[in-house]
């Protein structure tokens, strides 16, 4: 953290190792249900600050689904999310296919300087494809 420049807190510190432990997307609520109990008193806002200094520094990733809240994790700022319509859960290619976008973005954009890349695949996840499962059926 703090070769990224961070100023290391114990809040930041606590909430960074919630997120790589976990390894999933959470919304800034649900990092708080998590944390609140190793740091007694600690204020949602707080958490949202948090939240926001690591994400400057590069060490989470900020997301949000078309119709849902923002959600962080620990991961690089630019990995694709896949959607599944069926069951709802996210999952992440291969990160070599983040890395393939980027650099495709980043040779023909102009000069254009890519920081963050936001992609929302939707589709059916494996599991749910075999099922037959899809929107129409609910
Ligand atoms: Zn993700
Ligand atoms: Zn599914």
């Amino acid at each position: 953290m703090q070769e990224r420049g961070v100023r290391v807190t114990p809040q930041r510190a606590h909430i960074w190792r919630v997120l790589v432990e976990s390894g999933e997307h959470f919304t800034a609520d649900e990092v708080w249900e998590r944390v609140k109990n190793a740091l007694p008193g600690l204020e949602l806002s707080t958490v949202y600050r948090s939240l926001e200094a690591l994400r400057t520094a590069g060490l989470v990733a900020e997301s949000r689904l078309p119709e849902g809240p923002r959600m962080f994790e620990a991961r690089p700022r630019i990995h694709p999310h896949l959607v599944c319509d069926g069951c709802g859960r996210i999952f992440h290619p291969d990160p070599e296919v983040g890395r393939r976008m980027f650099e495709a973005l980043d040779a023909d954009s102009g000069g254009f300087e890519v920081r963050e890349l936001h992609v929302m695949v939707r589709g059916l996840c494996a599991e749910c494809a075999g099922q037959g499962k899809d929107k129409a059926e609910s």
